[in-house]
């Protein structure tokens, strides 16, 4: 379900090019968000219809759009479950952590990777910097394709 929602969101706001900005699409889903100091790595904030995201700034700049993409994903799948604070489950983050990685890392793009990339350790560290995540988001994702 995780990455039919990022598939979707792709379908919507993505240009197709990488790294897939998350400005356009946090826009498109009218978010605001900001970089500011906090406690955890983000959060929404909900109020009056509106979804206010906060990342930490702290955070390198992979790891930020890394958590806004979750915290996207939670925005999408579990909106109705974000609420004056309520802690999600650990199904939750799981999945808005599957949102992350199919939205940052798009289907395509790994396919063809791996078509381009037959073998080698350098494909997981090509595609993480293409798509400017973590090697470990790069590496989960081209697992999910190979059998
Ligand atoms: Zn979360």
């Amino acid at each position: 379900m995780p990455e039919w929602h990022a598939e979707q969101a792709l379908k919507k706001y993505w240009d197709g090019k990488l790294p897939v900005r998350l400005g356009p699409m946090l826009s498109g889903f009218d978010i605001d968000y900001y970089f500011v100091d906090l406690d955890c790595p983000g959060c929404i904030v909900v109020g009056g219809g509106r979804c206010i995201m906060l990342i930490d700034r702290d955070l390198p700049a992979r790891a930020r759009r890394f958590r806004a993409a979750h915290e996207l994903g939670h925005w999408i799948m579990h909106r109705s479950t974000i609420c004056g604070g309520c802690q999600l489950g650990v199904a939750e983050e799981y999945e808005a952590s599957e949102f992350a990685a199919a939205l940052l890392v798009p289907r395509g793009v790994v396919v063809r990777w791996l078509w381009l990339y037959k073998a080698g350790l350098e494909r997981q560290r090509d595609l993480a910097a293409a798509c400017a995540v973590g090697v470990q988001v790069a590496d989960i994702r081209m697992e999910d394709f190979i059998f």
